[in-house]
């Protein structure tokens, strides 16, 4: 178990809130009390462990001690890949009780607001852990791919059962529900891909994304350069 440090300004808040339009102004200060509030109540912490990666098939790439994931994008979106760091991160138990709270006490805008920074720090612990494990295995001469989260287009939630088989998430008090959802709600879940050849990358500009035409694809990393075709075809 990890202590994550994390900072969260007002815009963090706004991006959970979403648009606001004329009413901005107005909740300046109710942000400005639900950052120092969440801060207050929040035991951001995290849960992470290596995995190697054992064989890939149609649609599977397995991992150690018989764990895989199902997804049909995954075994391209790891190709090349050694090893995956999962993780578990969360916010702490404590903002969503507050919230609950704060809504039986007829407070629902000061409720709606302080969710929203907890949301904004469930989700920059998940940054702050992903940027670690990328610069640890980045020092150690790997590539590192993009997070990969459950719950997506390429990776169903059914992902989360074997993060949760993986990982002693119950040492930083997050359980997986029946539903797939975790609790507390203030949690993220993902995988972080390493190798020496790994060939999608979490740096856009090294990726082969720029040259691939698969239009729908949900990984999309960079836009697809349609001068790439001509230089190379001439
Ligand atoms: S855009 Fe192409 S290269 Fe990039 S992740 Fe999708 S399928 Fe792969």
């Amino acid at each position: 178990m990890t202590r994550v440090e994390i900072e969260i300004v007002p815009d963090d808040v706004w991006r959970c809130l979403g648009p606001a339009g004329g009413a901005r102004e107005q909740l300046t200060r109710d942000i400005d009390w639900a950052i120092s509030e969440a801060a207050e109540l929040a035991e951001p912490a995290s849960v992470t462990r290596e995995m190697a990666v054992g064989a890939m098939g149609r649609g599977t790439v397995e991992f150690d001690e018989g764990l895989s994931v199902n997804g049909p994008m995954l075994p391209h979106l790891m190709e090349g890949a050694q090893g995956a760091v999962f993780f578990v991160v969360t916010a702490g138990a404590e903002i969503g009780l507050r919230v609950s709270e704060l809504f039986a006490e007829d407070r629902p805008l000061e409720a709606i607001v302080l969710d929203a920074a907890g949301s904004a720090i469930a989700m920059n612990a998940q940054s702050h852990t992903v940027n670690e494990i990328a610069t640890g295995r980045k020092e150690e001469g790997h590539q590192v791919g993009p997070c990969l989260v459950p719950g997506n287009e390429y990776w169903d939630l059914e992902g989360q059962r074997t993060l949760f088989r993986a990982l002693p998430a119950h040492r930083i008090g997050v359980r997986l529900l029946d539903s797939l959802q975790m609790d507390p709600q203030k949690s993220q879940s993902a995988l972080v891909p390493f190798g020496e050849e790994l060939r999608i990358l979490d740096d856009p500009a090294s990726s082969p994304c720029s040259r691939c035409k698969a239009t729908r694809c949900p990984m999309r990393l960079e836009p697809y350069e349609a001068s790439w075709d001509a230089e190379n075809l001439s």
